[in-house]
């Protein structure tokens, strides 16, 4: 491909559209059969505002989906053994089919504790270590979210990955490491890089597929993205920009994730999709 090219771009949003009109469909037909709506349990510790935003976002999409939404809201205050008991009983309540613990939920909480505490068979957003071993050797589970959204974005392009060489930089337990999983399990050839990686323009020039997960703004440079390659840009920074360097990596790449509109709405029409799917098997609709 030569420089003067631009790649393709992989439309998140409208892919997330039509995965939203599936899900709204087949929650409205357990609606149907089950007499009983499909129903998501966000809870909220602190008032953080960028949670407070995805919050609301996750609660419109569920209402325009006909999924119920119920917000349990929490002080910033509560201790790590009060939120794993409201997670406790939320696992137990048969009204409710999924629970999303939004993160961060401040730094005094043990999180992986708190995460530990929702039912793998609730756990739609994917964040349980259960799920994590699940989805690594292919069991029947729920996907990290925002890397289940990346290989359907993969997918929905015909992205061949076998054989090919993946790099992800980031390594993240809800993003990094659940997506490098997922292109191994697809037979890539999959190379992590973080904070400590000593060459990270290097590794990127290898990437046939690139998947950058880090929250920081152009850390990817566009002029190391190898022709021809696929990028994904997870990463969600102030001011709409995402963690490679859009303007120059469109000119080198084939196919390419813009910010916003490429992972983010993936992220949440997967954990709507995970949610009819668990309303779906705890109401005896379907095998698990
Ligand atoms: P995180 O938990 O902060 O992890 C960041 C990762 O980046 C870490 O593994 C870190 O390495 C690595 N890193 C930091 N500086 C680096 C550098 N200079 N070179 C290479 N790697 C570096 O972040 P996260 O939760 O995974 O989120 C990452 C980004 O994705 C953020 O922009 C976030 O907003 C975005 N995000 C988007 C969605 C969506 O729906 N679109 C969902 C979740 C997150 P170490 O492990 O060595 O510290």
């Amino acid at each position: 491909m030569s420089q003067t090219q631009t790649a393709r771009l992989m439309d998140g949003a409208a892919l997330a559209r039509r995965i939203l009109e599936e899900t709204s469909g087949r929650a409205a037909e357990i609606a149907r059969r089950a007499g009983v709506t499909p129903c998501l349990a966000t809870v909220l510790v602190g008032e953080d505002p960028a949670s407070v935003t995805y919050v609301r976002m996750k609660r419109a999409r569920c209402a325009k989906a006909g999924i119920d939404s119920r917000l349990v809201r929490l002080p910033a205050t509560i201790t790590t053994a009060e939120l794993v008991a409201t997670l406790r009983s939320l696992s137990q309540d048969a009204a409710v089919h999924g629970i999303l613990l939004q993160h961060p939920v401040g730094s005094h909480i043990d999180e992986r504790e708190a995460f530990e505490a929702i039912a793998p068979e609730k756990d739609v957003d994917g964040v349980t270590m259960s799920s994590f071993g699940s989805m690594s050797f292919g069991r029947p589970g729920f996907a990290s979210c925002t890397p289940g959204g990346i290989m359907r974005l993969l997918d929905a392009y015909d992205v061949d990955l076998v054989g090919r060489r993946a790099v992800v930089v980031g390594r993240s337990a809800i993003l990094g490491k659940p997506v490098g999983m997922l292109l191994l399990a697809r037979d890539a050839t999959v190379t992590y890089c973080h904070s400590r990686t000593t060459d990270l323009a290097a590794a990127v020039r290898e990437a046939d597929v690139l998947v950058a997960a880090v929250g920081r703004p152009r850390l990817v440079r566009g002029e190391d993205v190898k022709p021809g390659a696929v990028v994904i840009d997870a990463g969600y920074n102030q001011g709409n920009v995402g963690d490679v360097d859009f303007d120059t990596a469109r000119t080198r790449a084939r196919l390419i994730t813009p910010v916003p509109g490429g992972v983010g709405p993936m992220t949440i029409a997967v954990l709507l999709e995970q949610t009819v799917d668990a309303a779906s098997v705890q109401l005896g609709l379907a095998g698990p």
